[in-house]
């Protein structure tokens, strides 16, 4: 789950790294009385959940209330890579000196969190990361151990900050790893974090992704959700309990057990395919669960095939083909579909099935190589 630049910087705040004075709203004249409030000079800026969004206008300096008010009428009107902006921020405008990169993820690799830093911090962080990765430094946590002081030192130092920021940076260095380990998240960064001309550190971008799996310890997050600015189709996914995440390929993949569904990408991958999402309907999956879930990978206008693979246990076959069946009702499907049904009660779901326009095979890697034909148009 993203959370907002306003949710993730007044997280930050609780855990003692200083953000500029500031509050969000959906509406211009309120943003002019909270630029009244701040004294005059603010940033107005969007808040949508995608990067960038500086170079795409959706970031402006107001010197007054009045245009603050201006501008947040128009950065409301926007639409940030196809999303609707619906609530700006207004800040403080900061003093900047310089733009410092930090950032908390998870290293599957090294299977510790990692630690990165920049001095080279501010829009062009990913330019950076591909084109002058030294100017990166990283340190791994022991998660047993947590982040250690000679490694928040060893982050100073590696980027250069001058000595008499250390116990500021010491601070948010311990605040935004505190952060990340308690609110379960899978990304913890701040860019720009900047130096005040005053000689202040402070977080002026905040962006946190908590995994999903831990929400229940976090029910005040899952009151603050922005589902709408969420992919639409990974939200009905969530409404029906499946797991469902988009992917770019072209053939859309039905598939019982997260185990199941891997292995059917690859195997999609091995015959020259690209899978078009991962779905796993799990176990036990019932005819609405299934109807929902073709319902989901029809709507991927790149689908052009339907891979099921079901591999029948607590899940029967016939209750699948009946899913199946209902929803080929509901979206009625010009693409080509192929089924691999197998397992309990298969063989009264591949009778039912083969009433309607099915390809069916008999092992995985056949409907894979059908799939992969079908969806090059070859059959
Ligand atoms: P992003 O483009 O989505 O990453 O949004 P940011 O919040 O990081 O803002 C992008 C850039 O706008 C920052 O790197 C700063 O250079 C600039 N910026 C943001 N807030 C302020 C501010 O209060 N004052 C000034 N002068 N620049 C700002
Ligand atoms: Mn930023």
């Amino acid at each position: 789950m993203k959370l907002h630049e306003y949710q993730s910087k007044k997280i930050f705040a609780d855990y003692g790294v200083p953000i500029p004075k500031g509050n969000v709203t959906s509406n211009p004249t309120e943003a002019r009385k909270i630029a009244e409030e701040l004294g005059g000079r603010v940033v107005v800026k969007s808040q949508v959940l995608v990067g960038g969004r500086g170079k795409a206008g959706g970031i402006k300096l107001a010197n007054s209330p009045e245009e603050a008010e201006a501008m947040a009428e128009q950065i409301l009107g926007l639409t940030i890579k196809g999303l609707p902006v619906r609530k700006v921020l207004i800040d403080e405008a900061a003093d900047i000196q310089t733009e410092i990169y930090l950032g908390i993820t998870n290293d599957r690799a090294a299977r510790m969190p990692v630690f990165m830093a920049s001095a080279a911090g501010g829009v062009d962080i990913e330019e950076v990361a591909a084109k002058t990765p030294e100017k990166i430094i990283k340190v791994h946590i022991d998660p047993l151990l947590g982040l250690q002081d000679f490694q928040v030192l060893n982050l100073a130092v590696g980027i250069e900050i001058s000595r008499d920021l250390w116990p500021q940076f010491y601070q948010v260095a311990h605040g935004l790893w505190k952060a990340y380990k308690e609110y379960d998240a899978t990304l913890a960064e701040i860019n720009p974090l900047i130096v005040t001309g005053s000689g202040q550190l402070m977080a002026v971008d905040g962006k946190m992704l908590i995994d999903e799996n831990a929400l229940f310890r976090h029910q005040n997050l899952e009151t603050e959700r922005d589902l709408d600015l969420e992919a639409e189709s990974e939200t009905e996914a969530k409404e029906f309990g499946l797991t469902y995440i988009k992917l770019d390929g072209e053939i859309g993949c039905m598939v019982n057990g997260a185990g199941l569904a891997m292995a059917t990408m690859d195997i999609i991958k091995h015959f020259g395919g690209e899978p078009a999402n991962f779905l796993d309907i799990g176990g036990g999956a019932n005819e609405e669960k299934v109807a929902a879930a073709l319902r989901i990978i029809l709507k991927d206008p790149n689908v052009k095939a339907v891979l099921i693979n079901i591999f029948g246990g607590i899940t029967r076959g016939d209750l699948v083909a009946k899913g199946i069946l209902s929803a080929l009702q509901e979206v009625q499907p010009e693409i080509p579909m192929i089924v691999r049904l197998v397992g309990t009660n298969a063989a009264e779901g591949r009778r039912l099935l083969s009433a309607a326009k099915m390809i069916t095979a008999q092992t995985l890697a056949e409907a894979a190589q059908k799939a992969v034909n079908a969806s090059k148009g070859e059959f």
